[in-house]
Formats: C-alpha cells, sequence, structure tokens
C-alpha cells in the first residue's frame, strides 16, 4: 500500500500507517507473546526474530508508525521512558562530558548525577533561561551528548532547538531531545537538527495513562544508534508486547486528544492570567511568555497542553489549592485524557529547583468550562 508523505500525522495515526494485514485482511495488528522464534533444518532463524530481549513482531508496527511520525531512520520501544534514556546514556564512555539543563524532568536527571557520581562522566547543568547557558556548557571536543527539552519541565521555557543542535553539532556532541511534552503531533525535533529524539511513551502517545513505555527515534542509523540497540537487548529494558499492542491503540487519538488538550490548556492559561491570587501563570501560549514566539515556531498546533501556577504564597498555599480540587487529580505524571495537578517541589525532593509556589496542570480531555469552574472554586475557598 502507497502513500503520499504528505498527509497529516493523524491520518498516519488514525490508521496505524495504513495498516492492514496481508493474509488475514486485519486491521489491527496481533498480539505476538511468544519470547522465542524458531529455527529451520539448516539452523537458520525461520524469521527475523530470534528471542523476546532482542525483538518481538509486536513492536514492528508502532516503531514504524513513530518513526515516519518523526521523520527518522529508525525507531526503538524500551519498557519506560527511563529504559530508553539509560540506554542513550549509557553509549557515554567513562572520561566524557555530558550536557543537560539545571531544570529537567527529575528522574533523568537524577541518572545523569549518577553517571557523573559513579561512572567518571563529567555533568553539567546549564541555566536555560540565560541566552548563553549552553554555549557556555559545552566542551569542544569531550562533550558527548547535550540533552535538552523542547519545553522545560516544569517551567516550559521553551529551548531553541536548531540553535542548541548548532552549538552540539559545533562541540563535535550528538543533540538528544526529550520531545514528551511535544508529541510529533505539533514538534517533529529532527527537522530541527536534533539527532535523536525521545517521548517518554506513558505520556501523550499512550495518553490513557495504562501503559509505561519509552521511544527513541535516530535520525541517523549510525554506529551509536547500532550500540543504543545493543543495549536494549543486553540490558533488557525492553517493551512487552501487551504494552506495544495498547500503545499503538492510544496512539491512534494522539491527534485528537491533543487538539482537545492544547486547546483547553490555552483557554485555562488566559482565564487566570493576573488572577489575584496567583503570581505568575507559565504557559508558552501566553503573549507574555519570554519564549512565545519561539514556541510558535517550533509547536505547529498551539502551545502544548502543559501549564504552571505559580501560588501567592508558600508550599502550603499551592497545595491547599490543590486539595480543594474535586475535577483534577491529584497525581504525578501528565499526557493522558484525566487532568492531573501536582506540586512538583515535593515530589523532586529538596535538590529541586522548582519553586515551592509551583503547581503543575497537566490538561486531559475534560471539558474545559469544568475544568476553569474547578479551578474557580478552589481558588474562591484559599
Ligand atoms: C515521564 C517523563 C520521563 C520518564 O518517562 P517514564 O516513562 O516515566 O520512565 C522523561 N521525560 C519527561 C519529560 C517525562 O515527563
Amino acid at each position: 500500500m502507497t502513500h503520499s508523505k504528505n498527509l497529516s500525522p493523524d491520518t498516519l495515526l488514525a490508521q496505524a500507517s495504513h495498516y492492514i494485514d496481508e493474509k488475514t485482511g486485519a486491521l489491527t495488528p496481533a498480539i505476538q507473546p511468544s519470547t522465542t522464534f524458531g529455527r529451520d533444518s539448516n539452523y537458520d532463524l525461520m524469521g527475523d526474530y530470534i528471542y523476546g530481549r532482542n525483538h518481538n513482531p509486536t513492536f514492528d508496527q508502532v516503531e514504524k508508525v513513530l518513526c515516519e511520525l518523526e521523520g527518522g531512520a529508525e525507531a526503538r520501544l524500551f519498557a519506560s521512558g527511563q529504559a530508553a534514556i539509560t540506554a542513550l546514556f549509557e553509549t557515554v564512555a567513562q572520561g566524557r562530558h555530558i550536557v543537560a539543563p539545571d531544570i529537567m524532568y527529575h528522574g533523568a536527571q537524577a541518572w545523569m548525577r549518577r553517571l557523573a557520581q559513579k561512572r567518571g562522566i563529567e555533568l553539567t547543568l546549564f541555566d536555560a533561561r540565560s541566552a548563553e547557558g549552553l554555549a557556555n556548557a559545552v566542551r569542544p571536543g569531550q562533550t558527548d551528548i547535550v540533552w535538552i527539552e523542547t519545553l522545560l519541565n516544569p517551567t516550559w521555557d521553551v529551548m531553541d532547538i536548531a540553535k542548541a543542535a548548532d552549538i552540539a553539532h559545533a562541540a563535535g556532541a550528538l543533540l538528544g531531545v526529550d520531545a514528551t511534552v511535544t508529541p510529533p503531533v505539533t514538534t517533529r525535533a529532527l527537522g530541527f537538527g536534533a539527532d535523536i529524539v525521545f517521548h517518554s511513551a506513558t505520556k501523550y502517545l499512550n495518553g490513557h495513562s495504562d501503559v509505561l513505555g519509552g521511544v527513541l527515534i535516530t535520525r541517523t542509523r549510525d554506529q551509536r544508534w547500532a550500540e543504543v540497540c545493543e543495549i536494549r537487548t543486553l540490558v533488557g529494558g525492553i517493551m512487552g508486547p501487551f504494552e506495544a499492542w495498547l500503545l499503538l491503540r492510544g496512539m491512534r487519538t494522539l491527534g485528537l486528544r491533543c487538539e482537545r488538550a492544547f486547546a483547553s490548556a490555552a483557554r485555562i492559561a488566559h482565564h487566570f492570567e493576573g488572577h489575584a491570587k496567583l503570581d505568575r501563570v507559565l504557559y508558552p501560549g501566553l503573549e507574555s511568555h519570554p519564549g512565545h514566539a519561539l514556541a510558535a515556531s517550533q509547536m505547529t498546533r498551539g502551545f502544548g497542553g502543559m501549564l504552571s501556577f505559580l501560588v501567592k504564597g508558600d508550599a502550603a498555599m499551592a497545595k491547599a489549592l490543590i486539595a480543594n480540587l474535586q475535577i483534577f487529580i491529584a497525581a504525578t505524571s501528565l499526557g493522558g485524557v484525566e487532568s492531573l495537578v501536582e506540586h512538583r517541589a515535593t515530589v523532586e525532593g529538596p535538590q529541586s529547583l522548582v519553586p515551592e509556589n509551583l503547581i503543575r496542570i497537566s490538561v486531559g480531555i475534560e471539558s474545559a468550562d469544568d475544568l476553569i469552574g474547578d479551578l474557580e472554586q478552589a481558588f474562591d475557598l484559599l
């Protein structure tokens, strides 16, 4: 089956890249639970598979769709976002240097700190709000990986992907981009010069808070990529076939889910900007946000479904607001159909640079009126 490269990601997603099983006509790939794959009388493998820790047929269509969405050369599924990130950073040799933002997804940063403490890898955390932060952090010839997030979690400061790619490449480093909060229906980081793009599939890609998964997509099938694939097999952080199947099902509605969540997030941000009980609303869709124009140039569809409130007052005030909410659910994670709210400083612990009065909001697909009403009543009770 052929189809034009100009099709919208929504079309690609809805049909899982025009999937039809050639043998049965099924529109949904089968789940293949087998952990091992047989050999013929010549002791040759009967197909392309050998053992479940190497690969599984259920991954094929999922990886194909992700690869086409991002415009990459190859995609690989992992057991979690962290399994994907750690597989990439396992390729960094002792004595080399890695660079990442000071405020970012805390789990990935915790892994980098561990590499710096135990593996003889040097780590520089740069201030992404300073224009020269990244340029000053890289060390030409020594820096191996520059890691950024498209929107920094949870301040939603915007990283300039093309500029980061130039800086990384000039230093001889690879640019890895965590695009979890800007799924490929809105941002394609490889097109801006990233070498490897990452998503926690646990978030928007699956979107139903019922699958843990991660994915890496590479621009080129090079030596580093071969090593990443080998590490997935050797370390074993591989996705289960049932999870891969669920992920593909979740991804079919990614375009629709993002459309609703992004529109509702924009409404909420505009509605509460300037509220008497808030210091600030952090959302790149607000004209007042310093990264607004840059976000507009990197996101083709709105400004995402994530925002944060800086509540007037301290951590206790922020938590009181959360406690007053009746529709938003107080829980970690993001990108699911249900709206979540979280006090990040508590979750990240004492090392966190996240302000204590910040609450992070992941907007789901409920009615925006209900969500705004819930926040209104929660503020009124403060
Ligand atoms: C959740 C998340 C991760 C880690 O993914 P897991 O699936 O939880 O392992 C990495 N980066 C970002 C931005 C995330 O939100």
